[in-house]
C-alpha cells in the first residue's frame, strides 16, 4: 500500500474501535503516523537502490521492528505531545476561521504503545494482500526475520491500484461531512476495503 492508504487504514482503525472518544483525535493522528512507520526500511532508497532492494519490506516489516518502532513513537508522543505541538504551530498558518478542538484526554503510554503495534501489525497484510502488478515485482513480507526468513504475499490487488484510497477517502469524506456514528462509518469503509480487495483479487484470477 501507498503511505497515504497506510494513513488512512490507521486512522479508520482507530475510529473504528472508538479511541477518537476516548482520547481525542492527537491519538487518531498518532494511529495514522504510526501505521506507515513499517516502511523506514525504503529509505535507503535515497542513498542506494541495491540496499533498497534488499531492506524494503523487511527491515521494518517484522514485530521486532514494529515493537521497538512502537516504544520510541509512543514515548516520544507520551513524552513531547509531539502531536499536540506541531499542529499548534500549524495553526498559525491556517485561516483564523479555522477552528480545532482540544486534544482530548493525554492518553496513557500503554494505550499509546499498543495504537502503535496495533496499526503496525495491520501494515504487514495490508502489504501482503496490496502488492506488486504494472511490472512491479511482489514484495514477500517476512514478519518473524531475522529469526526466520519465510515469507509470505498474496498480491490481490496491484500496488497504486487507486481502488483502496478512493474507498477510504470517500469514508472519511462522507464522515466530515456527516460526523455521526463515527465508529460505524469507519467500519464500513473498512469492510468496503476488504471486499474490494478480494473482488479486486478475484478478478484477477487470484483466489
Ligand atoms: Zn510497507
Amino acid at each position: 500500500m501507498t503511505t497515504p492508504e497506510h494513513s488512512l487504514v490507521g486512522i479508520h482503525a482507530a475510529i473504528a474501535v472508538g479511541a477518537h472518544q476516548r482520547f481525542g483525535w492527537a491519538f487518531v493522528a498518532l494511529a495514522g503516523i504510526a501505521s506507515n512507520l513499517p516502511d523506514w526500511d525504503g529509505l535507503p532508497m535515497l542513498l542506494d537502490m541495491v540496499r533498497f532492494e534488499q531492506g524494503h519490506r523487511v527491515w521494518g516489516h517484522n514485530i521486532f521492528s514494529i515493537v521497538l518502532a512502537s516504544l520510541i513513537l509512543a514515548r516520544l508522543q507520551y513524552r513531547f505531545h509531539f502531536i499536540e505541538a506541531f499542529t499548534a504551530r500549524l495553526k498559525n498558518y491556517l485561516p483564523k476561521e479555522f477552528a480545532m478542538e482540544p486534544a482530548g484526554i493525554a492518553a496513557p503510554f500503554i494505550a499509546l504503545f499498543m495504537v502503535c503495534v496495533a496499526v503496525q501489525t495491520i501494515h504487514l497484510p495490508c502489504d501482503m494482500v496490496v502488492s506488486g502488478g504494472n511490472g512491479l515485482s511482489d514484495w514477500y513480507i517476512r514478519p518473524f526475520w531475522p529469526i526466520s526468513d519465510v515469507g509470505y504475499v498474496y498480491p490481490l490487488t496491484p500496488w497504486g491500484d487507486i481502488g483502496p484510497t478512493l474507498i477510504m477517502m470517500c469514508g472519511a469524506l462522507t464522515m466530515a461531512k456527516y460526523p455521526k456514528r463515527l465508529p460505524l462509518q469507519s467500519t464500513v469503509t473498512l469492510v468496503f476495503l476488504g471486499c474490494y480487495v478480494l473482488i479486486r483479487g478475484w478478478a484477477r484470477g487470484m483466489l
